[in-house]
C-alpha cells in the first residue's frame, strides 16, 4: 500500500509512457498515470485516484517540459474524450506509436527479432481526416449544446470546430445548430427523454466530394423538416444525401432501427484506391481513407500474391480488402459476422465488376474449420480482427491448414502480440511489421504483420 493520499499535490518526474499515451512516473516508488504528461517532463500533480497498484495523477504544472511538447490546436483538447495526444508533436506522435508496437511485441509477445519499421504518418500532419462525425446533441439552459462527449462522461462539450474532423462535418454541424435555433427545436435530454435531436451524424466522400447528413430524433417526425433541407443543401451544395433516423430508446445506442431519406440519394461515393464504394447511413467504411489506402496497399504487397493463390480475408467487414486482394489472386473468400455487412460486400464486388471473390456471412473460427473440412484450404491468409484479436479455434485451423503466409492487419498491439506468438510456437514466423497511423492525435495505432511459414 502507497504511502500517497488522494487529493495532495506532489512533484514527480514523468519516466514513461503507458500504451494509452498517458505519462507514467513514481511517487515514493509508487505508480501513478497522468493524462497528457510527457516522458522526461516533471510536473506537479494532483492525486485523483490510489488503487492498490497505482495511482491516477491529475496535471496542474509543467515544472520541466518536455521538447517534443506543442500547444494542442483544439481549445478543448484538455476535456475532450476525442483526442488524447494533442500536446505531443506529431513526430513524436509516430516515433511513440511504433515504440508501442515494438514493446507489446517483446513484452507481451516475446518475439525478439521482428523488424518494425517506422510508423507512416499523414503529409498534413493529419488534421481533418475523419470521414464520419457523430456529434450529440442536447441542451444547456436554453441554448442548443452540440459537441463531443466529454472525457469519460456524458456531459458535451459545445464546440464550433473539430481540427481532426472534415471540415464539412462541422459545417453541417453549425448549420443544425442554426436551424435549431431559429425554429425553437429542441435538443435532446439524456436525463428526461425529452427533447428531439440527438445526434447529428455526417459523413464525407473524400474523393467525391459528396455529404450525407443523418439527423437521429426522438420522435417520428421533425418540424419544419422541408426548413432544415432548404438550409442544408443552400448552405452546403456538397450534401448529396440526407436522412432522418428515428429513435426513442432510453439508451446509449446513436441509431435506432428506423431510417428515413427526406433528400437527395439513397448513398454518397467514395473511393479507396481505384474501387468504388456506395456507403449508407449504417455501413461500415474506414474513417481515415487516405491511411486506408496505404494500409491496404501494405498489405496487398505484404501478400507476395501472384495471381494463382486462393486467399482467406477473415473479418472482411464490407469486403474492402478482399477488393484490393482479388486483383492478384485466383480467388479470395471472404468471411464476416456481420449480415448487412456482407450483403454490402456482395453489391461492393457486383459494382466493381470483381467475380473472383466470395464472401460468407458467419463467424471465422467456425466458418474456417468448416471450410477446412470441406477442402477449401487457403494459400495466403489475411486478417483483421477486432480489438480482442483471433479466437484460439481459428489460429489452430490455420496452423492445420498451413497457409505459406499470413497476413495480420490489427488495431490492437496486445492482442497482436498474443496471437503472434501463438503462431510463432507453431511453425510461422513474424518478419516484418509496418504501423501505420490512422488515427493521428490519438493514442491508436494500426499494424499490418507478415508472417511466414517456416518449414
Ligand atoms: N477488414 C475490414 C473490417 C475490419 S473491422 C476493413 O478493413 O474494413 C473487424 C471486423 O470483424 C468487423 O467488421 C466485425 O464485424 C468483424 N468480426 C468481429 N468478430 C468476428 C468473428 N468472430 N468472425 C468474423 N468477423 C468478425
Amino acid at each position: 500500500m502507497s504511502q500517497i493520499k488522494k487529493n495532495e499535490n506532489y512533484v514527480m518526474e514523468i519516466t514513461g509512457m503507458s500504451h494509452e499515451g498517458q505519462g507514467v512516473g513514481r511517487i515514493d516508488n509508487f505508480t501513478v498515470f497522468v493524462d497528457r504528461a510527457l516522458q522526461g517532463e516533471v510536473a506537479e500533480v494532483k492525486i485523483i485516484k490510489v488503487n492498490k497498484s497505482y495511482g491516477i495523477g491529475k496535471l496542474i504544472n509543467i515544472q520541466t517540459a518536455s521538447p517534443e511538447r506543442i500547444e494542442p490546436f483544439c481549445v478543448h483538447s484538455a476535456r475532450c474524450g476525442g483526442c488524447s495526444l494533442q500536446h505531443m508533436s506529431y513526430e513524436a506522435q509516430l516515433k511513440f506509436k511504433t515504440n508501442v508496437v515494438k514493446e507489446s511485441l517483446k513484452r507481451l509477445g516475446r518475439l525478439e527479432d521482428i523488424m518494425v519499421r517506422d510508423t507512416i504518418g499523414m503529409q498534413d500532419n493529419g488534421t481533418g481526416y475523419r470521414n464520419k462525425a457523430q456529434y450529440p446533441v442536447g441542451m444547456a439552459g436554453d441554448g442548443v449544446s452540440m459537441g463531443f462527449y466529454a472525457s469519460r462522461s456524458h456531459d458535451i462539450i459545445d464546440g464550433n470546430l473539430c481540427g481532426i474532423q472534415h471540415p464539412y462535418s462541422d459545417r453541417v454541424r453549425e448549420c443544425v445548430r442554426k436551424f435549431m435555433v431559429d425554429s425553437g427545436v429542441r435538443g435532446y435530454d439524456e436525463g428526461t427523454g425529452n427533447g428531439l435531436i440527438r445526434h447529428i451524424v455526417t459523413r464525407i466522400g473524400y474523393r467525391t466530394d459528396e455529404v450525407m447528413a443523418v439527423i437521429v430524433i426522438n420522435g417520428e417526425r421533425l418540424p419544419a423538416r422541408d426548413k432544415l433541407i432548404q438550409m442544408l443543401i443552400s448552405e452546403m451544395p456538397q450534401v448529396k444525401s440526407i436522412y432522418l433516423n428515428i429513435n426513442t430508446a432510453n439508451t446509449n445506442i446513436i441509431f435506432g432501427n428506423r431510417s428515413m431519406k427526406i433528400y437527395g440519394k439513397d448513398t454518397i461515393t467514395d473511393y479507396i484506391g481505384k474501387f468504388r464504394f456506395e456507403i449508407s447511413p449504417l455501413s461500415f467504411f474506414q474513417v481515415n481513407p487516405v491511411q486506408t489506402e496505404v494500409l491496404y496497399s501494405k498489405a496487398l504487397e505484404y501478400s507476395g500474391l501472384t495471381g494463382s493463390e486462393t486467399v482467406f480475408d477473415l473479418y472482411c467487414g464490407i469486403g474492402t480488402i478482399s477488393l484490393f486482394l482479388s486483383q492478384r489472386a485466383k480467388r479470395v473468400y471472404g468471411v464476416e459476422v456481420v449480415e448487412a455487412a456482407i450483403v454490402d460486400a456482395r453489391l461492393n464486388a457486383k459494382i466493381n465488376e470483381v467475380d473472383n471473390v466470395e464472401f460468407i456471412a458467419g463467424e471465422a473460427e467456425k466458418v474456417i474449420p468448416h471450410m477446412y473440412r470441406e477442402g477449401i484450404r487457403a494459400d495466403v491468409v489475411v486478417i483483421d480482427p477486432p480489438r480482442k484479436g483471433c479466437d484460439e479455434v481459428l489460429l489452430k485451423t490455420l496452423v492445420d491448414m498451413e497457409p505459406k503466409r499470413i497476413v495480420y492487419v490489427s488495431c490492437n498491439p496486445a492482442t497482436l502480440a498474443r496471437d503472434v506468438r501463438y503462431l510463432a510456437d507453431n511453425g510461422y514466423r513474424a518478419e516484418e511489421v509496418q504501423p501505420v497511423d490512422m488515427f493521428p492525435w490519438t493514442g491508436h495505432v494500426e499494424c499490418v504483420v507478415r508472417i511466414q511459414r517456416i518449414n
